[in-house]
Protein backbone atom coordinates (compact mmCIF):
# COMPACT_ATOMS: atom_id res chain seq x y z
CA UNK A 1 0.00 0.00 0.00
CA UNK A 2 1.12 3.25 -0.97
CA UNK A 3 2.75 5.29 2.58
CA UNK A 4 0.50 7.65 2.43
CA UNK A 5 -2.77 5.78 1.85
CA UNK A 6 -4.59 4.08 5.04
CA UNK A 7 -7.95 2.55 5.27
CA UNK A 8 -10.16 2.44 8.24
CA UNK A 9 -14.01 1.27 9.28
CA UNK A 10 -15.46 4.10 11.15
CA UNK A 11 -17.99 6.63 10.97
CA UNK A 12 -16.45 9.54 9.45
CA UNK A 13 -17.69 12.07 11.95
CA UNK A 14 -15.29 10.56 14.41
CA UNK A 15 -12.01 11.29 12.45
CA UNK A 16 -9.30 13.79 14.33
CA UNK A 17 -7.84 15.18 10.61
CA UNK A 18 -7.18 18.12 8.68
CA UNK A 19 -10.69 17.85 6.59
CA UNK A 20 -13.07 14.89 5.87
CA UNK A 21 -14.93 14.79 2.33
CA UNK A 22 -18.82 14.32 2.67
CA UNK A 23 -20.89 13.12 -0.04
CA UNK A 24 -23.40 15.92 0.10
CA UNK A 25 -26.53 16.85 -2.62
CA UNK A 26 -26.43 19.64 -4.90
CA UNK A 27 -28.98 21.60 -3.06
CA UNK A 28 -25.64 21.31 0.66
CA UNK A 29 -28.66 21.54 2.67
CA UNK A 30 -28.33 17.99 4.41
CA UNK A 31 -29.90 14.78 3.97
CA UNK A 32 -29.50 11.29 4.78
CA UNK A 33 -26.63 9.00 4.91
CA UNK A 34 -23.15 10.68 5.64
CA UNK A 35 -24.77 14.07 4.57
CA UNK A 36 -27.46 13.50 7.65
CA UNK A 37 -24.63 12.24 10.26
CA UNK A 38 -22.06 14.89 9.33
CA UNK A 39 -24.44 17.90 9.99
CA UNK A 40 -26.16 16.37 12.76
CA UNK A 41 -22.31 16.24 14.98
CA UNK A 42 -21.11 19.05 12.95
CA UNK A 43 -24.29 21.26 14.34
CA UNK A 44 -25.66 24.33 12.40
CA UNK A 45 -22.37 26.16 11.64
CA UNK A 46 -21.97 23.69 8.89
CA UNK A 47 -25.32 24.23 7.35
CA UNK A 48 -25.37 28.16 7.76
CA UNK A 49 -21.85 28.48 5.84
CA UNK A 50 -24.07 25.89 2.98
CA UNK A 51 -26.53 28.04 2.56
CA UNK A 52 -24.21 31.01 2.09
CA UNK A 53 -22.37 29.03 -0.61
CA UNK A 54 -25.92 28.06 -2.37
CA UNK A 55 -25.31 25.12 -3.67
CA UNK A 56 -22.75 22.61 -5.86
CA UNK A 57 -22.68 20.51 -8.99
CA UNK A 58 -22.19 17.23 -9.33
CA UNK A 59 -18.28 16.42 -9.71
CA UNK A 60 -17.18 19.46 -7.99
CA UNK A 61 -16.27 20.44 -4.50
CA UNK A 62 -16.86 22.95 -1.76
CA UNK A 63 -15.54 23.42 1.75
CA UNK A 64 -16.68 24.98 5.46
CA UNK A 65 -15.49 24.84 8.54
CA UNK A 66 -15.83 21.85 10.80
CA UNK A 67 -18.07 23.04 13.12
CA UNK A 68 -18.25 20.89 16.35
CA UNK A 69 -16.66 17.93 14.26
CA UNK A 70 -13.06 17.13 15.32
CA UNK A 71 -11.74 18.04 11.78
CA UNK A 72 -11.03 21.47 10.86
CA UNK A 73 -12.99 21.69 7.87
CA UNK A 74 -15.93 19.94 5.58
CA UNK A 75 -15.30 19.09 1.97
CA UNK A 76 -18.26 19.16 0.58
CA UNK A 77 -18.39 17.26 -3.49
CA UNK A 78 -21.59 15.87 -5.00
CA UNK A 79 -21.54 12.55 -6.53
CA UNK A 80 -23.41 11.64 -9.74
CA UNK A 81 -26.97 9.58 -9.35
CA UNK A 82 -25.96 6.42 -11.24
CA UNK A 83 -28.04 5.77 -14.02
CA UNK A 84 -26.68 3.00 -15.74
CA UNK A 85 -23.32 4.38 -16.69
CA UNK A 86 -23.25 6.27 -19.75
CA UNK A 87 -24.36 9.25 -18.92
CA UNK A 88 -20.68 10.35 -17.83
CA UNK A 89 -21.01 9.00 -14.14
CA UNK A 90 -17.43 7.28 -13.82
CA UNK A 91 -16.18 10.89 -14.80
CA UNK A 92 -18.18 13.22 -12.43
CA UNK A 93 -17.17 10.52 -9.86
CA UNK A 94 -13.47 11.12 -10.72
CA UNK A 95 -14.18 14.85 -10.55
CA UNK A 96 -15.42 14.64 -7.04
CA UNK A 97 -12.19 12.95 -5.62
CA UNK A 98 -9.75 15.02 -7.89
CA UNK A 99 -11.45 18.75 -6.63
CA UNK A 100 -11.93 17.69 -3.48
CA UNK A 101 -8.00 16.91 -3.79
CA UNK A 102 -7.16 20.22 -4.95
CA UNK A 103 -9.62 21.94 -2.18
CA UNK A 104 -7.44 20.14 0.06
CA UNK A 105 -4.13 21.32 -0.92
CA UNK A 106 -4.99 25.06 -1.75
CA UNK A 107 -6.64 25.08 2.33
CA UNK A 108 -3.28 23.86 3.56
CA UNK A 109 -5.03 20.35 4.76
CA UNK A 110 -2.56 17.86 5.42
CA UNK A 111 -4.82 14.53 6.31
CA UNK A 112 -7.78 14.13 4.18
CA UNK A 113 -10.34 11.04 5.32
CA UNK A 114 -13.01 10.22 1.75
CA UNK A 115 -16.32 8.63 2.74
CA UNK A 116 -17.25 6.07 -0.14
CA UNK A 117 -18.94 8.91 -2.58
CA UNK A 118 -22.25 7.91 -4.66
CA UNK A 119 -21.93 4.24 -3.55
CA UNK A 120 -25.09 4.68 -0.87
CA UNK A 121 -27.96 6.37 -1.75
CA UNK A 122 -26.70 7.49 -5.03
CA UNK A 123 -26.14 3.62 -6.11
CA UNK A 124 -22.50 3.85 -7.91
CA UNK A 125 -21.60 0.27 -8.06
CA UNK A 126 -19.05 0.06 -5.38
CA UNK A 127 -16.42 -1.84 -6.73
CA UNK A 128 -16.53 0.50 -9.96
CA UNK A 129 -16.14 3.52 -7.38
CA UNK A 130 -13.66 1.86 -5.32
CA UNK A 131 -11.30 1.33 -8.62
CA UNK A 132 -12.09 5.31 -9.27
CA UNK A 133 -11.15 6.66 -5.63
CA UNK A 134 -7.84 4.49 -5.40
CA UNK A 135 -6.66 5.64 -8.93
CA UNK A 136 -7.59 8.79 -8.62
CA UNK A 137 -5.76 9.53 -5.09
CA UNK A 138 -2.82 7.16 -6.03
CA UNK A 139 -2.47 9.22 -9.85
CA UNK A 140 -2.70 12.89 -7.52
CA UNK A 141 -0.30 11.64 -4.61
CA UNK A 142 2.22 11.01 -7.13
CA UNK A 143 2.27 14.69 -7.94
CA UNK A 144 1.81 16.27 -4.70
CA UNK A 145 3.98 16.45 -1.85
CA UNK A 146 1.76 18.57 0.05
CA UNK A 147 -0.80 16.30 1.39
CA UNK A 148 0.53 13.89 4.21
CA UNK A 149 -2.18 11.38 4.39
CA UNK A 150 -5.10 9.56 2.45
CA UNK A 151 -7.52 8.46 4.88
CA UNK A 152 -10.25 6.15 2.98
CA UNK A 153 -13.36 5.15 5.25
CA UNK A 154 -15.28 2.83 4.73
CA UNK A 155 -18.73 2.67 6.95
CA UNK A 156 -20.05 -0.64 5.36
CA UNK A 157 -18.36 -3.60 5.32
CA UNK A 158 -18.97 -4.39 1.84
CA UNK A 159 -16.96 -1.32 0.92
CA UNK A 160 -14.54 -1.83 3.61
CA UNK A 161 -13.90 -5.17 1.92
CA UNK A 162 -13.36 -4.02 -1.72
CA UNK A 163 -10.83 -1.46 -0.56
CA UNK A 164 -9.04 -3.80 1.22
CA UNK A 165 -8.28 -6.47 -1.68
CA UNK A 166 -7.93 -3.54 -4.16
CA UNK A 167 -5.39 -1.43 -1.86
CA UNK A 168 -3.42 -4.28 -0.77
P1 LIG B 1 -24.60 9.12 -1.78
O1 LIG B 1 -25.92 9.83 -1.87
O2 LIG B 1 -23.46 9.91 -2.39
O3 LIG B 1 -24.68 7.72 -2.28
P2 LIG B 1 -24.73 8.17 1.00
O4 LIG B 1 -24.51 8.94 2.24
O5 LIG B 1 -26.09 7.59 0.76
O6 LIG B 1 -24.26 9.12 -0.21
O7 LIG B 1 -23.70 6.98 0.94
C1 LIG B 1 -22.33 7.14 0.68
C2 LIG B 1 -21.51 6.23 1.55
O8 LIG B 1 -21.46 6.75 2.86
C3 LIG B 1 -22.08 4.81 1.69
O9 LIG B 1 -21.08 3.89 1.32
C4 LIG B 1 -22.43 4.69 3.17
O10 LIG B 1 -22.11 3.39 3.67
C5 LIG B 1 -21.50 5.70 3.79
N1 LIG B 1 -21.88 6.26 5.09
C6 LIG B 1 -23.09 6.41 5.65
N2 LIG B 1 -22.99 6.97 6.87
C7 LIG B 1 -21.67 7.19 7.11
C8 LIG B 1 -20.89 7.72 8.18
N3 LIG B 1 -21.46 8.17 9.31
N4 LIG B 1 -19.54 7.77 8.03
C9 LIG B 1 -18.95 7.35 6.92
N5 LIG B 1 -19.60 6.83 5.86
C10 LIG B 1 -20.96 6.75 5.95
Amino acid sequence: MEKRISLVREDITKMSCDAIVNAANKTLLGGGGVDGAIHRVGGKAILKECMEIGGCEAGEAVITGGGKLQASYVIHTVGPIWRGGKNKESELLKNCYLNSLKLAVKNGVKTLAFSNISTGVYGFPKRKAAHIAISTVRDFLSTDNSIEKIIFVCFDEENYQIYKEILK
